[in-house]
């Protein structure tokens, strides 16, 4: 498996982003290298210390790792949102390709000097780092963050010194987009991401992709957006569909999974053509 390095770099050469999608069983997995194989993109599994009960790190590691060398694009196993050094270290131990410290929550300060001790531990192993500064608010339906998170747009300068200062290879912003789905209408700062993007070396990271309208994505990876994050949006999409099926069906649970796997697919495939297109 690939660390985030290369892809991202490709992905702001062709002005496109990578698709960062949450797993935590085999059938996602199976879906989201599906949709991937099917763009020729490279892609990013995700998974989130919150799934935790649903596989171990070493079993998502296992998992990914044996359906990736059957696969012939780039694919990193990412530790999404996660503020435990610990976990972040055992994820390492796992075989993970990339973490994400998510010090939002800390001041400037203690962010900084942590997010600085991560990279300093990651890029030793050839792991790649993704940070963050600002912070997004919890829209409804999110598996990600907190309820109390309140929204704090990045700020460009702090940005810059930021991801100067710790190494981070990628940097989450706030910019108005939300974990989950939004409760009012988006208004998402163009303006800011702009300001960022010219003042930050590192690639930028768009979290609460789910929900957000096409149009908005595309301005956001015109500005420099190369990586998305997407999960609630993939999971209210197969639930919904199995919903259907199930209504009209009473398939054997092997059945199940595979068409869960077709449903997981569609749905990162609607991610992909709008984040990334055909290759
Ligand atoms: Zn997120």
């Amino acid at each position: 498996m690939e660390n985030m390095s290369r892809m991202l770099h490709q992905a702001r050469e062709r002005k496109s982003a990578v698709g960062a999608f949450n797993a935590y069983n085999y059938e996602t997995v199976k879906g989201i290298l599906a949709a991937a194989r099917a763009f020729e993109a490279p892609v990013i599994v995700a998974f989130g210390e919150k799934y935790l009960a649903n596989m171990s790190l070493s079993d998502i590691y296992a998992v990914t790792d044996s359906l990736s060398r059957q696969h012939p694009f780039p694919v990193c196993l990412h530790l999404d949102h996660c503020s435990s050094l610990p976990v972040i270290e055992a994820a390492i131990g796992a075989g993970f390709s990339s973490v994400m410290f998510d010090g939002s929550a800390l001041s400037y300060e203690k962010n900084l000097r942590i997010t600085r001790e991560v990279c300093k531990m990651a890029h030793a192993h050839g792991i790649t780092v993704e940070a963050e500064l600002g912070s997004l608010a919890a829209g409804n339906e999110s598996h990600e963050g907190s309820e109390e998170d309140r929204e704090t747009y990045t700020d460009p300068q702090q940005a810059h010194e930021f991801s100067e200062s710790t190494g981070c290879d990628a940097l989450a912003v706030s910019i108005g987009t939300v974990h989950g789905l939004y409760r009012k209408a988006p208004q998402i700062r163009l303006d800011i991401l702009e300001a960022i993007a010219k003042q930050v070396a590192a690639p930028l990271v768009l979290h609460g992709g789910s929900d957000t309208p096409d149009s908005l994505i595309r301005a956001c990876i015109e500005r420099g957006i190369t990586k998305i994050n997407v999960n609630t949006e993939i999971s209210g999409s197969v639930i919904e569909k199995t919903a259907e099926l199930l209504h009209t069906e009473k398939p054997h649970l092997a059945v199940l999974s595979l068409r869960q796997q077709e449903f997981v697919s569609e749905a990162v495939s609607r991610a992909l053509s709008l984040f990334w297109g055909k290759s």
